[in-house]
């Protein structure tokens, strides 16, 4: 049975969250002389702690309430703080299925947890038998699922994330970072169903943000309570939440920018196709193609040489080389530097 309070830290448990002036007064008007700020300027105010705004905007975009979205910097915030409130150092454990995102492993060292990672099959899908014994461990808290999965670019089967949904009584994050640019079902409501699920969304992908540092999560009330009571106060500058407000305010840029990026990266794959030092593309939900390469050391080097800069993957899958669809111009000088190299 899941039972979130017997799986939160104690410490965290019985924390009192700090309260601020602005906590206490809730009206928008009035002499402000509480928290030692300078009176002059325009950034010269601590923001709002709750971020009603963004998470208004969000309700509005897409129907999830303000009690079930929390405001990270970052998802790389949200995942340090997943850690810190499911998992006592140095004695609980993580796990996750790999090659995935990095972020992972570096907050569970952060946090002295131990990170299971369980190998992808050939498909780079969940192998359910490899997982099952571990359900029984008492210490693991918390797995985490990336879906679309970086640097794989796929999405798991619904099935599979189904399963570990209804059989693990632990804590089940999937990471949606890259959900935007995939025709797959979003599972950012399916908290009314899973109480033990947080969905991982982001603004630094297909939303063009990641200067501004804006991460959701999405889950149970009792599971965001949580969120908010272990933040730092001020975790959201007022710029960043402005950002993510005009974002929104802006839907049309995103959708058309998308479009762009959805059909340069068909194009993109056509035209890595025609190119024998491409071996293998693999199938992408996301923004990005991992490619098999004879030699992605040699090659990615190659590329720098031309300026143009590809994420080697070759230490998580053999000579594979992930390469962020661009823009039009930006993927013309990608294949031009791989044509050249040809030898064409
Ligand atoms: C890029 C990425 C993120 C985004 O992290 P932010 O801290 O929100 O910029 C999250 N998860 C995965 C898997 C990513 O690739």
């Amino acid at each position: 049975m899941f039972n979130l309070k017997t799986l939160v830290r104690p410490n965290i448990l019985a924390l009192k969250p700090y309260s601020s002036a602005r906590d206490e007064f809730k009206g928008d008007e009035g002499v402000f002389l509480d928290a030692n700020e300078n009176p002059f300027g325009t950034l010269n105010r601590y923001p709002n702690s709750d971020q009603k705004k963004l998470k208004q905007k969000l309700f509005d975009y897409n129907g999830i309430e303000a009690k079930n979205t929390f405001i990270g910097n970052g998802s790389d915030e949200i995942i340090d703080l997943i850690h810190r409130i499911f998992c006592n150092p140095g004695q609980d454990k993580a796990l996750t299925f790999t090659p995935t995102f990095g972020m992972y492993q570096v907050a569970a060292d952060i946090n002295n947890i131990e990170l299971i990672t369980l190998p992808l099959n050939d498909d780079f899908q969940i192998n359910r038998n490899d997982l099952k014994p571990h359900f029984k461990d008492a210490n693991l808290k918390v797995i985490f699922i990336c879906s679309p999965n970086n640097p794989t670019g796929n999405c798991f089967n619904a099935s599979d994330i189904q399963f570990i949904l209804k059989n693990f009584n632990g804590i089940v994050i999937i990471d949606e970072a890259y959900a935007d640019f995939s025709d797959e079902q979003s599972w950012q409501n399916s908290f009314e169903t899973y109480p033990n699920l947080i969905v991982i969304k982001t603004f630094s992908k297909a939303w063009a943000l990641a200067a501004a540092r804006i991460g959701i999560a999405y889950a149970s009330d009792s599971i965001i309570k949580l969120l908010n009571t272990i933040k730092m106060p001020y975790n959201i500058s007022k710029l960043n939440e402005s950002a993510a407000i005009d974002a929104l305010d802006n839907r049309k840029d995103f959708e058309a920018n998308k479009q762009i990026i959805l059909e340069e990266k068909k194009q993109l794959i056509q035209e890595l196709k025609s190119l024998n030092i491409i071996k293998k593309i693999y199938p992408s939900d996301a923004n990005f193609l991992l490619v098999e390469v004879d030699n992605a050391n040699e090659l990615y080097q190659q590329l720098v040489d031309q300026k143009v800069i590809t994420r080697n993957r070759n230490s998580l899958v053999e000579n594979a080389i992930r390469i962020t669809v661009g823009k039009p111009e930006e993927n013309k000088q990608l294949i031009k530097a791989l044509t050249y190299l040809t030898g064409f």
